[in-house]
């Protein structure tokens, strides 16, 4: 979690003049001893611009903010806080001024009361200022964990209140625990626990469930991992979010991890990932050893990560530690990047992290990249959800068997729930 990163630098922002954070004025918050909301502004704009990680829907962020505004009435907040939603999984609250939803997060929901259960368990970490008691707790030794896992059992209390005051079916907690939680951490209470409780705590009382409303909000959205920021097609691996294919050569060992690129060839090799175009000019004015050239695949920028150079005030700390979860190669790394906009996108950047033999060894590695083609843009789409209706009432797994993907569109809901006829369920387009 990015969220835990920050441990030990609220408090540190005091009133210093203003700066810049990845290509845009810091935030006011960052100059007037707002410590939690400057780090929310900055984890914000490193969601949105500094790896591409916001899922860019703007009617299904201000959907999950009317959620998160109903529930903040009844919490004890000066102000509700803003919602981001994030293109992978996982949800959390980085200090007192957002909630990040995971759009993997949300796929899983079957209806607004669940969606709101989530948000409230957010919202109450951020009433509790639990990311900020823990700055000044102990170190993450045994009593650290004991007190994170007593934080995570509160927000489950508390939320089922916020969903109870917002008129919203506080049952839905349980419902939402058992489609989020798939194992046991450290952190949390064991998820049979935390399921048991919040079931003796709802009990069985129903309220606004709203399960037309949510689907209605995920007809088209992105299922599972975003495959516009790279995936194997044929013999290339193809990042259609920047329009780029790097070919694969028959003796290249490939491996994939999450969005990136592990390449092989002889004792050569290479990472590739993407990252959004403010992160990627502030990278490229850290190297040395620097070349520059415009290509017909975008700006190309050549050089070594020079060390980073240590933050001498609060607010350089803050910025510091914020801009070290973005990912970003090691001091000492030969990178190239290569800045491409596309039209109707926001500019991005393709990192090459080189670990080559050789003086110009990165040439035979850019002799393999090319824009790629319309079939291999098309096969690079993602899967989506589409709303199906139900011809007749049946349990869930019966009726997506007439999906394109019923394997996939069973993980979107539970497999037992019975539909009845004329409702809505989740099927994919492919
Ligand atoms: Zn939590």
């Amino acid at each position: 979690m990015k969220a835990v990163v920050w441990v030990g630098l609220v408090g540190l922002v005091a009133c210093v003049p203003p700066q810049s954070y990845l290509g845009s004025e810091t935030p006011a918050a960052c100059t007037n001893s707002d410590p939690e909301r400057c780090a929310s502004a900055l984890a914000e704009r490193d969601l949105i611009d500094g790896d591409l990680d916001a899922y860019d829907d703007a009617g299904l962020r201000a959907y999950v903010q009317g959620i998160a505004d109903r529930l903040a009435l009844h919490a004890h907040l000066p102000h509700s806080p803003r919602v981001v939603i994030s293109n992978h999984d996982g949800t959390y609250a980085p200090y007192a001024n957002a909630i990040v939803v995971g759009r993997i997060t949300i796929q899983k929901l079957g209806s607004e009361a669940e969606l709101a259960a989530v948000v409230a368990h957010e919202m109450a970490h951020i009433e509790g200022h639990h990311a900020t008691v823990s700055l000044f707790g102990p170190a993450a030794d045994q009593a650290w964990l004991a007190g994170r896992r007593d934080a995570e059992g509160i927000a489950d209390e508390r939320a089922i209140a916020l969903l109870e005051h917002a008129g919203y079916s506080p049952s839905a907690m349980r419902r939402a625990l058992r489609a989020e939680l798939e194992g046991d951490d450290d952190e949390h209470p064991p998820r049979v626990d935390r399921i048991a409780r919040v079931s003796a705590l709802a009990s069985d009382r129903v309220a606004f469930e709203g399960r037309e409303e949510l689907l209605s909000h995920l007809d088209h959205m992105v299922v599972g991992r975003d495959t516009r920021q790279g995936i194997a097609i044929g013999s290339a691996w193809v990042v259609a979010s920047l329009g780029l294919a790097l070919d694969l050569g028959a003796d290249d060992i490939a491996r994939s991890d999450g969005d990136g690129l592990e390449l092989r060839h002889g004792r050569s090799t290479l990472d590739a990932y993407t990252i959004g175009g403010p992160w990627a000019r502030e990278l490229a004015s850290r190297l040395d050893r620097k070349e520059t050239s415009t290509t017909s695949l975008g700006k190309l920028t050549l050089g070594m990560v020079r060390e980073r150079k240590r933050p001498n005030d609060a607010l350089d700390r803050l910025e510091d530690a914020v801009r070290s979860t973005l990912q970003q190669p090691l001091p000492g790394t030969w990178v190239v990047i290569v800045e491409r906009c596309l039209a109707k996108a926001p500019c991005g950047a393709l990192v090459l992290e080189l670990e080559a033999h050789g003086e110009r060894a990165h040439e035979r590695w850019l002799g393999s990249l090319r824009t790629a083609t319309v079939a291999e843009l098309r096969a690079a789409q993602p899967a989506r959800i589409v709303i199906a209706t139900a011809a007749r009432g049946d349990e869930l797994h019966a009726l997506v068997q007439k999906c394109p993907n019923p394997v996939l569109a069973t993980t979107l809901d539970d497999p037992h729930r019975v539909v009845p006829s004329g409702e809505s369920f989740k099927c994919t387009d492919r």
